[in-house]
């Protein structure tokens, strides 16, 4: 077994059981891609079992910080167990769902989605890939299934040096499914789609909208970024009179016009611009145009703290726009994914885009990814999706 030795001083966050073991805190010792080396302290003494990253900056993650534990087939068929296990506590309504969750299931580089009968994985770091047969075979016997895609084309490949690679790995199927969530159907392409296919993470979210739809009666919604439509179909099911749908991809936006159908609304209750957010803010502006409901969604702007300048202003300017064009009593569904915004800076950001658009308003309701989609008190990293409903003062 090989070992990494780290410098003085640099064992105290894996002593706080925080998975990463960064570049710069290694002192010597190297291994293959994805094996498993045994980390000590700068004196020698045992810290953890990861697994080795010999090109990322993230240079070793853990598998266990028990020196007693094997690192074999036996302990990641347990891991993968767990994670389906502890999803037995959450009350999902949806026959689509998050199995792995990555570092905050104790499986890091590994993210499993559940569509009804089908899995598909995706793996991003060398230890991971180095155990693709084991998980791919401990996920069919853990969930009975016989199907499992294989979605390995995130950019963060590249930084462990692993090339992209998709297709079947256990099984064959289709790859066009068909979900359930809540009161809803929605179709997905687990090829083609982003990440696994769909976002998962925003299922509750979709929820408390349908529920805001009915219950402050909705008239006209503008969904933003709305991809294949989940926050469309939720508004429409909620009983919104019209919703007006934007996205800048022509695919994702067919299957939103398709989910719309499938779930039996009348395509007069709903409009699609092939458009840029930004722009299509302004103009809806500049034409005196106003909703009773608008949601922001966009895509990650800040992976990471270093971009948060940049993103916070993305996010400012398209809140003050959002908030010009709310009805008065109007609410605004907003959210980031950036890892590299906190929820309260995120709350800063909206704050003082309402403040520049010069509208005051309640901050009614926080919002955070799904629970299958666990953030975890070790591993603080796996917050990203916070989001905002902001109630427009009358
Ligand atoms: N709310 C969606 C997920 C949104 S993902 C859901 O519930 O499923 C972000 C979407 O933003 C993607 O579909 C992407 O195509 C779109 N997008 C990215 N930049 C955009 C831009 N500048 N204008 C319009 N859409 C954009």
């Amino acid at each position: 077994m090989k070992t990494i030795r780290l410098k003085e001083g640099k064992e105290r966050s894996l002593q706080r059981r925080h998975p990463w073991v960064f570049e710069s805190a290694v002192a010597k010792g190297s291994a293959d891609p994805g094996e498993t080396v045994r980390v000590e302290s700068h004196a020698g003494q045992f810290l953890a079992w990861a697994a080795f990253s010999p090109s990322s900056r993230i240079r070793a993650r853990v598998w266990s910080f028990d020196e007693h534990q094997r690192i074999d087939a036996g302990w990641i068929a347990h891991l993968i167990q767990q994670a389906i296990s502890a999803r037995s506590w959450f009350d999902i309504q949806s026959n689509g769902m998050r199995l792995v969750h990555g570092e905050s299931d104790g499986l890091p580089g590994l993210i499993v989605d559940r569509y009804h009968d089908t899995l598909v994985a995706q793996f991003t770091s060398c230890g991971s890939e180095r155990f693709k047969s084991v998980i791919a075979d401990a996920l069919l016997s853990a969930t009975g299934l016989t199907r499992l895609y294989e979605r390995s084309d995130a950019s963060v490949r590249s930084l462990e040096g692993l090339p992209e690679v998709t297709g079947w790995l256990r099984g064959q199927g289709p790859v066009e499914l068909q979900i359930r969530e809540h009161d809803w159907q929605l179709t997905l392409d687990i090829a083609e789609g982003h990440k696994t296919g769909f976002y998962l993470d925003q299922r509750d979210s979709r929820h408390r909208f349908a529920q805001h739809a009915r219950h402050r009666g909705y008239r006209k919604v503008l969904n933003c970024f709305c991809y294949t439509g989940g926050f469309t179909v939720a508004a429409l099911a909620g009983g919104a009179e019209h919703v007006t749908s934007i996205d800048s991809s022509g695919a994702a936006l067919e299957r939103a016009r398709a989910n719309v159908q499938l779930n039996g609304f009348d395509l007069n209750r709903a409009s699609f611009m092939d458009a840029d957010v930004n722009a299509s803010l302004r103009a809806f502006i500049a034409q005196g145009e106003s909703f009773d409901a608008i949601v922001l969604d966009p895509p990650k702007f800040a992976p990471t703290a270093a971009h948060a300048e940049r993103a916070a202003r993305a996010y400012k300017d398209l809140n003050r726009l959002a908030f010009k064009l709310l009805v008065p009593g109007g609410e605004l569904f907003t959210y980031s994914c950036s890892g590299g915004i906190s929820a309260d800076l995120f709350h800063k950001i909206v704050a003082s885009a309402g403040m520049d658009a010069g509208v005051d308003a309640f901050i009614s309701e926080r919002l955070q990814g799904a629970p299958d989609h666990p953030m975890t008190v070790l591993f603080p990293e796996g917050e990203y999706l916070k989001g905002l409903v902001v109630v427009k003062k009358s």
